[in-house]
């Protein structure tokens, strides 16, 4: 699982990303609904149960320690490895859009079903309104090998003032928002990761400082699937392939429902030209490992 090759890398981009200010959410992009989870994405590193030890990282030059939350972009660029991840929004409104009977679902069982079938190991994070909505899919999910699990805020809103059209979380609600959604993960799931993906993939420095004891790593942009609020699953598949290549992180979604309805038909194409140029799939951790 991730070692301390991938921890090493960890704490060397986390350095990076903050030097150059680089996070996709400070600049403000498209108007979209509740869950954005839209065209651009980060995710985390996964430290399975065995609590990882995640060392913050600290920024050159300062003396006084001021540690930030790790954050990984990519994998190695000299391996024909790719990791495809999916993200389960849940904000308070799509609760209520679900609640209401307006939408049927946000688990997107197409999507899981066509991983297993085609034994596509992969990464999802959840958010803990999602957990909290489906416990016992988390359980099945949790139980699935094929499957890691990681955090994506409790309740989906961003960690910057500005990421798309989502709430913004208070400073000083922060760390305790992440810690929900590690609780809620770990009361489901023995051998959750330690990874953890902000967002609307929004970040800035602040979120880095104030997230730094939670003990998880982020995993910054990579490759956007660009599957939230899709028109086509063409143009999914076409965002993918175009992007991706060795060590590629690829977000997409898998809530489905009114936010990113064609997943499941973008997927098996994916996968399929994936494997044809010759990438393995595998999840973070295993990207992360080497
Ligand atoms: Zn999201």
């Amino acid at each position: 699982m991730t070692g301390a090759r991938g921890w090493t890398l960890a704490a060397f981009c986390a350095v990076v990303a903050v030097l150059l200010g680089s996070c996709g959410g400070s600049s403000a992009p498209p108007s979209v609904q509740d869950s954005p989870t839209p065209t651009v994405s980060a995710s985390t590193p996964a430290q399975p149960s065995s609590k990882p030890s995640t060392t913050p990282v600290r920024r050159p030059g300062e003396s006084r320690a001021r540690t930030l939350m790790p954050i990984v972009q990519h994998g190695p660029r000299d391996k024909p490895r790719i990791a495809l991840t999916f993200d389960a929004d849940l904000t308070t409104a799509m609760r209520r859009r679900l609640h209401s009977g307006q939408v049927k679902s946000y688990y997107n069982e197409a999507l899981i079903q066509h991983l297993r079938d085609l034994r596509v190991p992969a990464t999802l994070f959840l958010t803990g309104l999602w957990m909290e909505q489906y416990p016992d899919r988390t359980r099945e999910l949790a139980a699935d090998p094929l499957f890691e699990l990681a955090t994506h805020s409790y309740d989906h809103r961003a960690f910057t003032k500005r990421c798309y059209t989502l709430g913004t979380v208070p400073r000083a609600g922060m760390l305790t928002d992440v810690r929900r959604a590690v609780t809620i993960l770990d009361e489901l799931d023995p051998q959750a990761t330690r990874w953890f993906r902000f967002p609307g993939g929004c970040y800035d420095g602040t979120a880095l400082h104030e997230l730094a004891p939670a003990a998880v790593t982020a995993v910054g942009l990579d490759v956007p699937g660009a599957d939230g609020f899709a028109k086509s699953s063409e143009s999914i598949v076409g965002q993918v392939l175009q992007n991706a290549r060795n060590g590629s992180i690829v977000v997409l979604h898998m809530h489905g429902g009114d936010n990113a309805p064609l997943t499941d038909e973008a997927i098996p194409s994916i996968v399929k030209s994936l494997r044809l140029r010759g990438y393995e799939l595998v999840t973070v951790t295993e990207l992360m490992a080497g």
